[in-house]
């Protein structure tokens, strides 16, 4: 990962009138439109509107108008949450030419702080998807660019992709159903925070799983991460599951003494074993810092985990996935036929082959004289899979395991792999995302010149705690 200034010496900067935001927008967009060619990070680079926002940003702190956090900051945003005027597809072509009239709640917040939007990134159609190979309909899957012949994790990959390469400060906001910040995080080389479920608002998100979604951020530090989190966090009347509660100050306290971390016995199991020894490494040098670190057993989480997650989000997508009928937003055809003969014409057309394999399975799993056996029974499934984790937090402040079980694959290497297989990858980021608990990525080491991520959960609302051990790590040598 390339480095750059901080989010916060950046913004000081700015103030003090020593940075022109203009400047700094025109290198990161042309930057992006150079790389794009390569790397496929941005389904749509927004250089005018980027532009305008800087100038007025500009002019604003000549006139000591400007005071936001985020003063000047380019944000890239994952194409699946909704800016006013962008063209907005979630990675799909059915939702080709869509433009949002309204900002979604994040970047509402964002832009009231001073950051410049400057695109949509490239992700797995919808987000389904663990390595953004599966990107939809006449997209490009965006490269790891620390190896382009290795992906960049999915389902945020444009996000986490770009945040890796730029040489400039900036920072993207991601989105989670079950490690889609977590993963490509980890693949690229970048921090990657997830919120609790609720703590940020999913008004203007486009939906994969309703229960489970959750927008979060990328940044090349946690603290940059960090800070992006604190800014997009808070209660929103527009989302019916927004808590009233917002992260601030997030990773205040320093010292380790007294921190209690749990070591996920069963998630290390499935992983790589050079995977496993950078993570322990890290983890060693914390409990030498001061922290107590003790076995964590989650049998059920690992054993039932992935097969709920699947169920449940694969349910709830085919629902969401009903509105695009070629009717209301995005892809439009001459309409012909009836209802159903249309309704097929177009999403035939608009939708990868991942999509339509959730929509089966999905659909397969609501269905009347299944759905007890299948839907039901992985809620309930659920309800125990959080229950484990609430045992767990009442010994460790922390859970830590390794966030990917191999290092970013090769798109060679993923073609060989079966959907259940690519599936079973998700068995570490999978159990956090079911029980809505916050969780962060850092980079720990290197394997074969690319990086390994360490995944540190907290307890629902424990953000802060989250935010101090992936800091300590970080802070590592
Ligand atoms: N890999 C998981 C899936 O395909 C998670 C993706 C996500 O978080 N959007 O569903």
């Amino acid at each position: 990962m390339k480095k750059a200034q901080s989010i916060t010496e950046f913004v000081k900067e700015v103030k003090r009138g020593s940075i022109s935001i203009v400047e700094h927008t025109e290198k990161i967009i042309e930057e992006a439109e150079k790389s794009n060619s390569q790397f496929h990070h941005f389904n749509l680079i927004a250089k005018k509107s980027a532009l305008l926002q800087a100038k007025e940003i500009d002019a604003g702190i000549k006139t000591g108008q400007h005071k936001g956090k985020l003063l000047g900051v380019p944000i890239s945003v994952k194409d699946c949450i909704c800016v006013k005027d962008f063209e907005s597809r979630a990675g799909s072509k059915i939702l080709s030419g869509y433009l949002p009239l309204f900002d979604a709640t994040v970047i509402a917040k964002a832009k009231k702080e001073g950051a410049i939007i400057i695109g949509k990134t490239a992700q797995d159609e919808f987000g389904f998807g663990t390595f953004s190979n599966n990107v939809g309909v006449d997209f490009e899957k965006p490269l790891n660019p620390l190896n382009p012949k290795r992906c960049c994790g999915g389902s945020s990959g444009g996000s986490a992709g770009f945040t890796s390469l730029t040489s400039l400060t900036h920072a993207s906001i991601g989105q989670s159903t079950g490690g889609s910040i977590a993963a490509p995080a980890s693949f690229c080389g970048v921090a990657g925070l997830t919120p609790t479920y609720g703590l940020v608002s999913r008004f203007g998100l486009i939906d994969y799983a309703n229960s489970l979604d959750k927008i979060g951020t990328i940044g090349k530090t946690i603290s940059d991460a960090a800070l992006l989190l604190e800014v997009i966090s808070g209660y929103d009347m527009n989302d019916s599951t927004s808590l009233k509660a917002e992260a601030q100050n997030l990773g205040n306290v320093k010292h380790l003494n007294d921190f209690r971390i749990g070591v996920v016995k069963e998630f290390f199991k499935g992983c790589e074993e050079k995977v496993q020894k950078e993570c322990m490494n890290a983890i060693n040098k914390l409990e030498e810092e001061g922290a107590t670190v003790e076995e964590i057993s989650l049998p059920l989480n690992a054993k039932y985990g992935i097969a709920a997650y699947y169920l449940a989000s694969t349910t709830e997508a085919s629902t969401n996935l009903a509105r695009f009928c070629g009717m209301r937003y995005g892809l439009h055809d001459k309409l012909e036929g009836d209802f159903n003969e249309y309704f097929s014409k177009v999403r035939s057309q608009g939708f990868g082959i991942e999509a339509k394999r959730r929509i089966l399975l999905g659909t397969f799993a609501r269905m009347s004289g299944f759905r007890d056996a299948y839907y039901l029974k992985a809620m309930k499934v659920r309800t125990k899979l959080i229950k484990e984790f609430r045992q767990a937090f009442e010994t460790v402040d922390v859970l830590v395991n390794p966030t990917m079980p191999i290092i970013a694959p090769t798109f060679g290497e993923i073609k060989k792999l079966s959907p259940l297989e690519q599936y079973a990858m998700d068995l570490c980021t999978v159990p956090a995302n079911l029980a809505g608990l916050p969780h962060a990525s850092v980079k720990v080491g290197e394997h074969k010149g690319m990086p390994v991520g360490l995944m540190i959960t907290a307890d629902h609302l424990q953000e802060n705690k989250m935010v101090q051990a992936a800091k300590a790590v970080e802070e590592l040598k």
